[in-house]
């Protein structure tokens, strides 16, 4: 079997996902990108990835807000790469709304997207990475895993959920190489802060940029967002032998908002 690892990067066709994928490109490792746009428009992306870092790159639009999508983007990544080494669970969605118009749906699919397809993906990798004696999970939670805001009830749930998914098998994997942590960025300039600024702003009565000064950045003590390149290089180091006792673990880059 290749000495070479892969990844899976699910929701990496945008944001934060793409950004982990190309440091991990970077790094030598093999890469599944995934997410919900159709193959012609994320071949570019895909074919520069794969020039740029001298790595396999295999692009799979698997729909992951049902378990069989899930399943088929593992089977997708070990049919190319015979194997997954690094597995990081980054697929999201947001829905902004009081508890008592959320809709039924949304809630639905935040829970399946945000937080099943993560345990549905780790079920899917685990016996491999234990067999191997080596792995890395790596779970993009959010500081709502840690603290709730207001209106994001299923959001908030699915983050913290996530985080309890991630010290169960950390405990599991524990002594088999494995390791499995959670990351829990704070507001970070990506596509899905940018759309949930209008529904944030009717929701509150407030202008657009309101949201971004008051809401969003109020709880941000740095008064910055946190980069898509900052969440890279975290996720990249923990996939080193030198982060192979940090397990179990939630780790917090956003600006200081969880030390409220
Ligand atoms: P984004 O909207 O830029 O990207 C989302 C990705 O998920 C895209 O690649 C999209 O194709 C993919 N996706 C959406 N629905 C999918 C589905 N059904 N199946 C497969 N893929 C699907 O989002 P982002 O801001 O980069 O967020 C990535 C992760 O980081 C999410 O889990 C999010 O909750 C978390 N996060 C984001 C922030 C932030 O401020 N942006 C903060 C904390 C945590």
């Amino acid at each position: 079997m290749s000495s070479i690892r892969t990844a899976v990067v699910t929701g990496s066709s945008s944001g934060i996902g793409h950004a982990i994928a190309e440091r991990l490109a970077a790094a030598g490792i093999n890469i599944v990108l995934n997410g919900i746009e159709p193959v012609e428009q994320i071949e570019p992306m895909r074919r520069e990835m794969s020039e740029r870092h001298g790595v396999g790159v295999i692009y799979d639009p698997a729909n992951l807000m049902k378990a069989d999508g899930v399943r088929s983007l593992i089977a997708a990544a070990e049919a190319a790469f015979g194997k997954v080494d690094v597995l990081v669970n980054n697929a999201g969605i947001q829905f902004v709304s009081h508890i008592e118009d959320f809709p039924d749906e949304k809630w639905e699919a935040i829970l399946s997207l945000n937080l099943s397809a993560a345990f549905y993906a780790t079920k899917s990798v685990i016996a491999g990475m234990k067999a191997r004696k080596w792995g890395r999970i790596i779970n993009i939670a959010s500081a709502h895993g840690l603290v709730a805001s207001p209106f994001k009830s299923a959001y908030v749930s699915a983050k913290h959920g996530i985080l309890g998914l991630t010290k169960t098998v950390a405990l599991e994997a524990a002594e088999h190489g494995v390791t499995v942590n959670a990351i829990c960025p704070g507001y970070v300039w990506t596509p899905m802060v940018e759309k949930q600024i209008p529904d944030t702003a009717s929701s509150r009565g407030l202008t657009e940029e309101q949201v971004v000064r008051d809401v969003l950045l109020a709880a941000q003590p740095t008064k910055t967002f946190v980069t898509v390149e900052q969440l890279a290089e975290l996720t990249a180091f923990l996939t080193t032998d030198a982060a192979a006792s940090i397990t179990g673990a939630s780790l917090s880059v956003d600006g200081g908002w969880t030390a409220h």
